[in-house]
C-alpha cells in the first residue's frame, strides 16, 4: 500500500476521503497523490522522478 501526505497537484493534506494514491504510471517509482477536489476537476499533476504529466 502506497502512502502520500499531500495532493501532488495542489499541495492540500490528504485527508478527507475520496483522495486517491497511486504510483506514478509511466515510471512507477513515484508516488502521485491526488485530493478529491483535484480528482473532480482532473487537474493535471507532474510525476516528480520523471516529468510524466496527467490525470
Ligand atoms: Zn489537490
Ligand atoms: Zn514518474
Amino acid at each position: 500500500m502506497v502512502y502520500k501526505e499531500t495532493c501532488t497537484s495542489c499541495g492540500v493534506g490528504l485527508i478527507d476521503e475520496g483522495y486517491s494514491v497511486f504510483l506514478c504510471p509511466n515510471c512507477g517509482n513515484e508516488v502521485i497523490g491526488r485530493c478529491k477536489t483535484c480528482r473532480e476537476h482532473s487537474t493535471p499533476y507532474v510525476c516528480d522522478n520523471c516529468g510524466f504529466q496527467g490525470p
